[in-house]
């Protein structure tokens, strides 16, 4: 068995709330979210650390981080910005040995509950809360295929 529970969240061997995928990445929700819609971008591929990650698939990392927090703005999460960050390393707190992107929406005034998710990281309906990011990201192709047609025009 693969030690390393990301890459099993890959290979679809362990348990996991998936909002986003494609060939080279893949994004689920944190299993002990700071707040509702947290949410990790990995690659498939194996990397512990930036250094072992091939930077083009850094750039592809951070393109789907910024898509999840728009898309997290559209949403019914309603949020209002977000947080996105990468622990690199044990000396920061790495604590999973796979790259990952945390994207974590943040709402004006959230400071109190921010805080509480942060001690208590409690998941909220994991179900509902992906249902609301995926429409979120359709919500943003709908958006950009629009502005390609009226591009054309
Ligand atoms: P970091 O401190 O940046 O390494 O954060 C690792 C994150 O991975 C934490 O927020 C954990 O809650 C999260 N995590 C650990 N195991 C899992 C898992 N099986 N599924 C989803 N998230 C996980
Ligand atoms: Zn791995």
């Amino acid at each position: 068995m693969n030690a390393c529970v990301f890459c099993r969240i890959v290979a679809g061997e362990a348990p996991s709330t998936k909002v986003y995928e494609d060939d080279t990445l893949c994004a689920f929700l944190d299993i002990r979210p700071i707040a509702k819609g947290h949410t990790l971008v990995i690659p498939k591929q194996h990397a512990a650390e930036l250094g072992d990650l091939d930077a083009d698939l850094g750039a592809e990392i951070f393109r789907t981080g910024h898509r999840l927090a728009l898309a997290m703005r559209g949403s019914t999460l309603s949020a209002d910005g977000a947080n996105l960050v990468l622990n690199d390393g044990k000396a920061a707190f790495q604590t999973v040995a796979h790259v990952h992107l945390h994207v974590i929406p943040r709402r004006h005034g959230d400071l109190f509950g921010f805080a509480k998710g942060f001690l208590l990281r409690r998941p909220h309906d994991p179900a509902g809360t992906a249902a609301a990011i995926t429409a979120g990201l359709a919500a943003l192709d709908g958006q950009s295929s629009a502005r390609d047609v009226e591009g054309k025009q």
